[in-house]
């Protein structure tokens, strides 16, 4: 956490369980629980962050790696449809302030025989939603893989929190051995010359994406719905959060994985409530369609998931609360 301290509301708010060991120490310590000697060994560690979480998939080896969190701001402005009040008692039922609403984001790498496939690839160096991104290519290498490599990316769309992390600032690619792909719907939306002028964020994402896909472009190849990617990898086509959104179901040793992407951005607001408009979506009517479609694929089929946006590392399963659905972590296994 490279931040200043802060004492504000908001900065305790977004480092308060990081920053809870040392403080919580000195009343041990006062009241002689923790033996003097011990006090004077004792060094400060340095600050540890969640980074990278490994596990199988069937014969596949899964790790997944943060590229840290985005600042969305307020929880009520991102579902511009749903009555504040309704947000605000689900955040209160999560203990989550309504703002700033923090999103991880959980890029995976798949080891099968042959490939190391990246899924998305993170914000990169800008900080369109804040300094706590950009940290997947450290925690690539923390994680013990080198990013040359990465036989492939598959990106699950071409939103900045997801393509924008394929070139460095001084124009060279993250990933220089790896082969792109995406569905050609969200290729061509993404990287359209005509949306240069479009204002507002489309705009923004267009210029980003354009600059991380374009320089590959010889690189990229597009996937047909329905059909492998690559060997294991097949792709389910989830429009509505953009037009070419795509989902894909992992499978190895009799094994199935469902990589949902952006189809659910919050863990909860969004199995409570899968009809809400995300402010992000480009077509939020269809994105409500596609949500609960999976949802129920996920459900009858008992699909574990990963979710992109979900507290890391965002793996777990759904299953149905009433008429809604909810979210079920998986547990966290150590080594
Ligand atoms: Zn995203």
């Amino acid at each position: 956490m490279k931040e200043k301290l802060s004492l504000s509301r908001r900065g305790f708010l977004r480092t308060g369980s990081l920053f809870a060991a040392a403080p919580l120490a000195a009343p041990f310590v006062s009241a002689g629980l923790i033996p003097a000697a011990a006090q004077a060994q004792t060094v400060t560690p340095a600050l540890s962050q969640p980074s990278w979480y490994r596990f199988a998939i069937g014969e596949y080896e899964a790790t997944i790696l943060s590229d840290g969190l985005l600042d969305l701001g307020s929880a009520a402005d991102q579902f511009p449809k749903a009555d504040p009040a309704e947000v605000q008692k689900i955040m209160d039922e999560e203990f989550l302030p309504m703002a700033p609403m923090m999103l991880e984001q959980n890029c995976l790498i798949l080891k099968t025989a042959d490939r190391l496939v990246l899924f998305d690839s993170g914000m990169g160096s800008t900080k369109l939603f804040g300094d706590d991104s950009g940290k997947l290519l450290a925690n690539i290498k923390a994680a013990g893989f080198d990013p040359a490599t990465i036989t492939d990316i598959v990106l699950t769309h071409a939103h900045c929190d997801h393509c924008w992390g394929i070139m460095a600032d001084d124009g060279t690619p993250n990933f220089p051995n790896a082969d792109i792909h995406i569905s050609q719907a969200d290729f061509d939306f993404w990287t359209d010359e005509g949306k240069l002028t479009a204002g507002g964020f489309v705009q923004t994402f267009v210029e980003g994406a354009r600059k991380n896909l374009l320089p590959r472009r010889e690189r990229v190849f597009f996937f047909d719905d329905g059909k492998e990617v690559l060997p294991g990898i097949q792709a389910v086509s989830t429009p509505g959060h953009t037009i070419g959104h795509t989902s894909f179901v992992i499978t190895s040793g009799g094994q199935n994985f469902l990589n949902v992407g952006d189809v659910v951005h919050h863990y909860a607001l969004l199995f409570k409530n899968p009809q809400w408009e995300f402010a992000f979506d480009s077509d939020p009517a269809q994105a409500a369609k596609t949500r609960v479609k999976l949802y129920e694929m996920a459900v009858s089929e008992r699909l574990p998931m990963i979710g992109y946006h979900f507290p890391f590392p965002g793996i777990g399963n759904i299953r149905r609360d009433g008429t809604a659905f909810r979210y079920v972590p998986a547990h966290y296994h150590h080594g």
